[in-house]
Order: C-alpha cells, then sequence, then structure tokens
C-alpha cells in the first residue's frame, strides 16, 4: 500500500501544474489503494470527499510542497476515522471495575483477557479472570491455563453449564475479595447467531460490567464492518482490541470498527504471547498501515526528537547521567515510529555497536520484552543507575513480574550500563555535550 501511495504523490510531484484533474487522479490511485488494505468502500468514498472539501486549490497552487499537503491531508483523515474522539475508559484502582469481552469465535477474546489482565496486573491491580464460556468443551481448560503461566486467579466451572450463572458466582466471588479489576470472557460460537447475542446480554444484565470490549480479528477483511455493525446492535460496546495485527491485517477493518461502533480502539494484539499486547494510538497506526516509514514522514519525526532536547533524558544526558528511565523513554519512542531497523541509525547518540541487536527482525519482539521488564520496575529502580539490580532478590521479582528470562533482563542491564559508559563520557561538565551547553 506504501509503495502505491508513494508512487502516487511522487507522480504528483513531478506535475508542474495542480489542477483539480490531478488531484482527482491522485485522489483515485489513493482510494484504490485504501480499498486494497481492506478499508470499507463507504469510508473510502467518504474519507475522498472530505480530503477534496478540505485541499484549497489555492492553497495548492502556492505551496511550494504540494506534496506534502495532500499527503497531511489523507493523513490525517485516516487518523481521524480511526480516532472517535472519546476518551477509552479505563479502569480505578480501589474501584470493583468490571470488563466483559465480546466477539466471534477464534477472534482472540480467551488470548487477549489475560493480556489485558497482565497488562493491569503490572500496574499494582489486584485482577482476577472468569470463564463464562461453557459452549466450546476446552474453554475452561484454555483460560486456566493462561492465567496459571501468568499467575492470575481465575474462576470456571466444568460442570455449570449455565454462563450466566458462573460470571454472577466469578464476578461475586472476586467482588467479595475486593479485586480492583474482574474480566469476564465470554462464548463466541460461529457466527452472529441469536443465541449467541441473547447469552451476552443477559450475562451483561447479570454482572453488569463497567466496560464491553468488543474483540475483532484485524485480519477478515471487508467482513469487519459487518461484523461490528452486528455486534454494536445488540451490546453497549465501550472499547475495542483488534487482534493478529501481527500476521496479514492490512488495518482496514480496525477503521471499519471504529466507524460502525463509535468506540476508541485501546489496544491491539501482536501475538499469540501474553506480553504481545500493544497500546492503540492513531497516529503510528495509520503510519504503520501506509507504510510511511519510507515516507518523509517519519525523518521528520525523529529530526523533531533530535531536536526536543528539553526533555528529562536530554537534561540527564548533559549531565551524564543515564537512567533506566532515560534508556525506557529512548526505546519506547522507537516502537511507537514502528519499522525500527530503517530509524535506528538515525536516533541520536546511536552508534552501530550500541544498535547490536536492535536491528534485526526480533527486534521489536525484543524491545517488547523489555518494556514488561520496564513495567515491572519501581519508580526507585528506574530512576536508578542500574546497580540496585545487584541485590539478586530484587532482580528475581522483576523476572516474576515481567515474565521474562533472567538471562534477558541482565542483557538488558548490561546494555543499559554500555549506554550509561558513552553517555558519561559525552556528558558532565568536561564531556562534549557539557561544553556545548554550559548552563546545563
Ligand atoms: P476466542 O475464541 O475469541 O477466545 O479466541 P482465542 O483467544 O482462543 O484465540 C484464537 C486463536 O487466535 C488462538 O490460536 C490464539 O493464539 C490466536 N491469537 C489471538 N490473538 C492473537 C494475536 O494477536 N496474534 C496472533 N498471531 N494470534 C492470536
Ligand atoms: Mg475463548
Amino acid at each position: 500500500l506504501g509503495a502505491r501511495i508513494n508512487g502516487a504523490l511522487q507522480a504528483l510531484s513531478k506535475e508542474s501544474v495542480i489542477d483539480s484533474k490531478a488531484v482527482d487522479a491522485l485522489l483515485r490511485e489513493i482510494c484504490g489503494a485504501l480499498l486494497e488494505s481492506d478499508v470499507n468502500v463507504r469510508l473510502v468514498h467518504q474519507l475522498r470527499e472530505n480530503v477534496k472539501k478540505q485541499l484549497n486549490m489555492d492553497d495548492l497552487a502556492t505551496s511550494s510542497n504540494k506534496r506534502k499537503v495532500i499527503q497531511t491531508s489523507v493523513y490525517d483523515e485516516l487518523c481521524r476515522l480511526v480516532d472517535p474522539g472519546v476518551q477509552p475508559w479505563v479502569p480505578r484502582k480501589g474501584k470493583q471495575n468490571v470488563i466483559m469481552f465480546v466477539g466471534l469465535q477464534g477472534s482472540g477474546k480467551t488470548t487477549s483477557c489475560t493480556k489485558l489482565a497482565l497488562y493491569y496486573k503490572r500496574k499494582g491491580m489486584k485482577v482476577g479472570l472468569v470463564c463464562a464460556d461453557t459452549f466450546r468443551a476446552g474453554a475452561f481448560d484454555q483460560l486456566k491455563q493462561n492465567a496459571s503461566r501468568a499467575h492470575i486467579p481465575f474462576y470456571g466451572s466444568y460442570s455449570e453449564a449455565d454462563p450466566v450463572q458462573i460470571a454472577l458466582e466469578g464476578v461475586g466471588k472476586f467482588r467479595k475479595d475486593r479485586f480492583d479489576l474482574i474480566i469476564v470472557d465470554t462464548s463466541g460460537r460461529h457466527k452472529q447467531e441469536t443465541e449467541l447475542f441473547l447469552e451476552m446480554e443477559q450475562i451483561a444484565a447479570a454482572v453488569k460490567p463497567d466496560n464491553t470490549v468488543f474483540v475483532m480479528d484485524g485480519t477478515i477483511g471487508q467482513a469487519a464492518d459487518a461484523q461490528a455493525r452486528a455486534f454494536k446492535e445488540s451490546v453497549d460496546i465501550g472499547s475495542i482490541i483488534i487482534t493478529k495485527m501481527d500476521g496479514h491485517a492490512k488495518g482496514g477493518g480496525a477503521i471499519s470498527a471504529v466507524a460502525a461502533t463509535g468506540s476508541p480502539i485501546i489496544f491491539i494484539g501482536t501475538g499469540e504471547h501474553m506480553h504481545d499486547l500493544d497500546r492503540f494510538s492513531a497516529r503510528p497506526f495509520i503510519s504503520k498501515m501506509l507504510g510511511m516509514g519510507d515516507l518523509t514522514g517519519l525523518v521528520e519525526t525523529v529530526q523533531d526528537m533530535q531536536l526536543d532536547k528539553n526533555t528529562d533524558m536530554m537534561k540527564n544526558i548533559a549531565k551524564g547521567v543515564f537512567t533506566l528511565k532515560d534508556m525506557r523513554d529512548q526505546l519506547q519512542n522507537i516502537l511507537k515510529m514502528g519499522p525500527l531497523g530503517k530509524i535506528m541509525g538515525m536516533m541520536p547518540g546511536m552508534s552501530p555497536e550500541m544498535m547490536q541487536g536492535f536491528d534485526s527482525d526480533e527486534s521489536s519482539k525484543k524491545l517488547r520484552s523489555y518494556m514488561c521488564v520496564f513495567d515491572s520496575m519501581t519508580e526507585k529502580e528506574l530512576a536508578s543507575d542500574g546497580k540496585i539490580f545487584e541485590d539478586e532478590a530484587r532482580l528475581m521479582r522483576v523476572a516474576r513480574g515481567s515474565g521474562v528470562r533472567l538471562v534477558e533482563i541482565q542483557a538488558l542491564l548490561h546494555q543499559h550500563r554500555q549506554f550509561g559508559q558513552i553517555v558519561k563520557k559525552m556528558g558532565g561538565p568536561n564531556g562534549m555535550l557539557g561544553k556545548m551547553n554550559p548552563q546545563a
């Protein structure tokens, strides 16, 4: 998709005269590419109209960078489509929040339940999982296995056949034990059957969830629109999780889901493991979808970052200090931008030896597991230079909390020490940066 849009934009930039005909031709090309990316037909049509309305031909005629004006307009319009402008619901600690998961069978509910539970557990919440899927044999075993692996308390039954009854009991039990967050997994069936929707409504009426999460498979293509609409009609969808975005998903389905429900996407599933859950953010998502990694936009992002010298990290570096939190923030920025290998070299202060282990295809997986490690650290640990982890018990606690292997955590700390040494040389009163920036 990126290549095709890129081509269209490049062709446009070669045109010396930009008239409405040239813009029409470009938009036709871009819309064709969006359809191929599974964006819904109606939405593509709407997007085209919106972009046309917004583009001021006079501006375009005088602007020195016409290509950029149109690109930005299409990009903004796409971002608007995946952002319903609603603040996503978040559970509050100390309140007994109940979330219900709904979605078709195989969409990734059970997997995503565990991922979400683990996400909030790491934020210090007491989280419990309830298996209200009595339809599929083995459903309880699956949830039990996932939950046990993540050390998350669960509730379910092999003998009770009524999902409403189980949901009530499970939620009741966890409420009594003052859990912060109770997640109810439901059955999905094969298609949008009447019984499934009836069951969902009954469970919802019984447990009165604070939020209902609609889980949708990101690989279903144009079917996304009808599916999201069907669910929207019978449950009050509060948030959306799009799964399987690691595979062949083209992203267009996500746009349909938001358009059909008016609800925000909160996370995307990026793999089968319990850590493969990314917080959703419209701009990086659309960038990735368009393959903008190849476009000027990305380079600009990186340049903007280089210019941003007022962050805590830049101040720290000027002083010759590099905390674990500085490392986390740096890596997080990289993760947000998507295609890693390409941009690593542009990062401020990244030398080839520092990039070791980060420039392969495995890199974003590795980065994500690093994020889990950082999530399991306390503020005090994050603010430190890492020596604090000479304490074995501390190290073990982080390994347990993050589910990341000890050797990998040691590798992270080793890498941090290497960064730290370079920063020490660069910063401080006698360092390169200290001389450049005397007031720091
Ligand atoms: P459910 O029927 O809705 O509960 O779906 P499951 O959670 O059982 O998931 C169905 C299948 O999809 C399983 O094989 C999961 O491992 C897989 N799956 C779920 N989420 C993801 C994801 O984000 N990426 C990939 N690659 N597979 C996923
Ligand atoms: Mg399931």
